[in-house]
């Protein structure tokens, strides 16, 4: 019997991938369906519909499900959702769909699954900004991402035949919920934390990781493999990155890097609690938050997304946040430490964003001694200097308008 946490709202994994013998008559019977194009975005919940990271949902949601999410964090059915799961599309393809309908949903020219149509419904996309995101203005990348999707949402439920190249491309580190579950219980971990990041591992995060490892029976490195913003890390270099970091520093059998296929809306908080919701299907019983996750700019303060989770009702998330301070390393101090654990003034403490980071590091600059492992540092200076010119221009740019 397994010790993990149970899946969100479900007592076990509701993967909506089609295998074995159903999968190919279903891939021809698509073929003759009409079709429906999915953004970067929709495909990356698609395939998580499909693998039962979004565990229990069965498809993409319908008006009600869609306003009750927006505004109180709960679908029609009481259960507890953070962020709104839809598919979009334009008015006129919309038009051509009855209710009913069975239709093929393509990415990148190929069939990747299908959707029974239940609904097809327009919605306030201020409204879902307003509330997603606490914003409506486009310089917000996900709010920019919803204002620019279709105007007609359509919803039902999916079957799933493609995981995209997720698989092949990052062979050894995306995993499936089944798939890091067996492997928590192999290794004899019953309580686990995630730690979410989008980014390679300074010692700032590395100490955040060890904080958990201290408490918990490992700790598994789970990096969104999807899209992110120009000038980020790309994930390949940031996997490299991070399987350096651990193989040097952490104890063998205390973490596990795995990877999953989002992309990032930057809601802070509200992708907090996603966070955490698709981390208990992946067999987390917690989630490290620190310092401003998932978000962007200064539209979050920096521990909204702590607070955000004493707003949940009691038994609505079974996966719980590790709310861990602003941490750093400090010179009075003499080690790692954080606002709650280190008494000094700011001028002692190696603060660096990760943003003022790549545009040092874009520019050759020195970064600081005890703020990054040589060994991650050396990684992260063979991509920059792999780049093209105007990959490096953008770079700056952003690293240089984001805080
Ligand atoms: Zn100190």
């Amino acid at each position: 019997m397994t010790g993990l946490i149970k899946p969100h709202g479900s007592d076990q994994l509701i993967p909506l991938m089609l295998e074995g013998a159903e999968l190919e008559p279903a891939k021809k019977r698509a073929t003759e369906l009409k079709q429906v194009p999915l953004s970067s975005r929709e495909f990356g919940d698609l395939i998580m519909l499909g693998i039962g990271g979004f565990t229990p949902l069965k498809g993409f949601m319908g008006k009600a499900d869609w306003e009750g999410v927006c505004r109180d964090m709960k679908t029609t059915d009481g259960l507890f959702w953070p962020i709104p799961i839809t598919l979009s599309t334009e008015q006129a393809t919309a038009d051509a769909l009855n209710e009913g309908e069975e239709v093929a949903l393509t990415f990148g020219g190929g069939i990747v699954g299908t959707l029974t149509l239940q609904e097809k419904y327009s919605i306030d996309k201020a409204f879902e900004c307003e509330h997603v995101f606490t914003t409506t203005e486009e310089e917000h990348p996900g709010v920019k991402m919803v204002m620019e999707q279709g105007d007609i949402n359509l919803a039902g439920p999916v079957q799933v035949f493609s995981q995209g190249d997720f698989p092949q491309r990052f062979a050894g580190i995306y995993k499936t919920p089944a798939e890091t579950r067996a492997e928590f219980e192999k290794r004899g971990w019953n309580n686990v934390a995630a730690f979410q990041t989008r980014n390679p591992l300074h010692r700032s995060h590395e100490y955040l990781v060890k904080i958990a490892i201290e408490i918990c029976d490992g700790v598994m490195i789970h990096s969104l493999l999807g899209n992110l913003k120009p000038g980020d890390i790309p994930a390949d270099v940031r996997t490299k990155a991070i399987s350096t970091l651990v193989d040097n520093y952490f104890v063998d059998n205390t973490v596990l890097q795995a990877g999953y296929p989002l992309d990032m809306r930057y809601a802070g908080p509200r992708e907090a609690l996603l966070h955490a919701v698709f981390r208990q299907n992946y067999g987390c019983s917690y989630l490290i938050v620190g310092r401003d996750h998932a978000g962007v700019g200064d539209y979050y303060g920096p521990f909204d997304a702590h607070d955000i989770f004493d707003k949940v009702p009691e038994g609505a998330l079974l996966t719980k946040p590790l709310k861990i301070d602003w941490t750093f390393w400090c010179e009075a101090c003499n080690s790692m430490a954080s606002m709650k654990t280190c008494p000094h003034d700011a001028e002692h403490r190696l603060l660096l964003s990760g943003s003022k980071l790549r545009k040092l590091l874009s520019e050759g600059g020195d970064v600081p001694e005890n703020f990054s492992r040589p060994e991650v540092l050396t990684i992260l200076r063979e991509h920059y200097e792999g780049l093209a010119d105007e990959d490096r221009v953008e770079v700056k740019l952003s690293g240089a308008s984001a805080k």
